[in-house]
């Protein structure tokens, strides 16, 4: 049986507006086609996990009194998560996780957070405390060839400033700060995005980009030239129908 092993950063910690259920589609979308995913869980104080043993780190949204508390620790393993993300590891961070990757947060208060700079974007929340991008966001992304909206839910002041490489076009809500044209932050091994949702549920075709990327990576370690794989097609009749109508509620004609 084939198996994806992924590490759940700060579970108790970051963990919002149902994060979790990402791992649980993507469980679901892996039972199904009899693949075996694993999840270990790292919380503060744990010791330290070895970032090399995974095909997924995944860590949620959090607010600036969580990130400012973990931060300090997640530093710690700075050279681990650069060298997973050049590996290729896979990484699915969501709003609060997605900040923490660049270079730094600037809390409302002008506090800074430091990011593991990863990656050179950085954040600033507005030094208001009521403004924030909050609300239902739809974006076109394109992913391994193929065209889809991306459908989640929005609650963050940061406003991400520094992204060459964005995940989507925002066709409704904000994005990476206020009106913006783009959300998130994309590699072909890193998802950081704003979208609560649960990402995944909501977008099924996106967890399924995430699986056949970690069977591919695992395939092409042994043998470099074995190339793609399909996966087994699921019947998404259930989902599909729930896309269309967040969609047609959504995207305003
Ligand atoms: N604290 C961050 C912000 O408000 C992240 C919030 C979140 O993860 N939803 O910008």
């Amino acid at each position: 049986m084939q198996e994806i092993k992924l590490l759940y950063l700060y579970p108790d910690m970051m963990e919002l507006y149902g994060d979790f259920g990402n791992i649980q589609v993507l469980k679901y979308r892996c039972n199904q086609r009899n693949i075996k995913l694993t999840v270990d869980e790292y919380i503060l104080g744990d010791n330290p996990p070895d970032f090399k043993n995974y095909d997924i780190v995944f860590a949620g949204g959090g607010a600036d009194n969580e990130q400012t508390i973990l931060s300090e620790d997640l530093i710690k393993y700075k050279k681990d998560i650069k060298e997973a993300v050049e590996s290729g590891t896979f990484f699915l961070l969501i709003c609060g996780a997605y900040q923490l990757f660049g270079k730094y947060y600037k809390g409302v208060e002008g506090n800074i957070i430091p990011g593991l700079e990863v990656f050179d974007y950085y954040t600033e929340a507005q030094p208001d405390r009521n403004k924030r991008c909050i609300g239902n966001i739809v974006t076109k992304v394109t992913i391994d060839g193929m065209e889809t909206e991306v459908i989640g839910f929005e609650n963050h002041g940061g406003q991400t400033l520094g992204v060459d490489t964005p995940f989507g076009k925002v066709i409704v809500g904000n994005g990476n700060k206020f009106e913006d044209k783009e959300e998130g932050f994309f590699r072909k091994n890193v998802i950081a995005t704003y979208l609560h949702g649960p990402l995944l549920s909501k977008n099924p075709k996106i967890a399924d980009y995430i699986i056949k990327y970690c069977l591919e990576r695992k395939i092409n370690k042994y043998d470099k030239n074995s190339g793609k794989i399909e996966l087994e097609k699921l019947d998404d009749t259930f989902e599909e129908k729930c896309r269309k109508q967040l969609l047609d509620k959504f995207i305003k004609k």
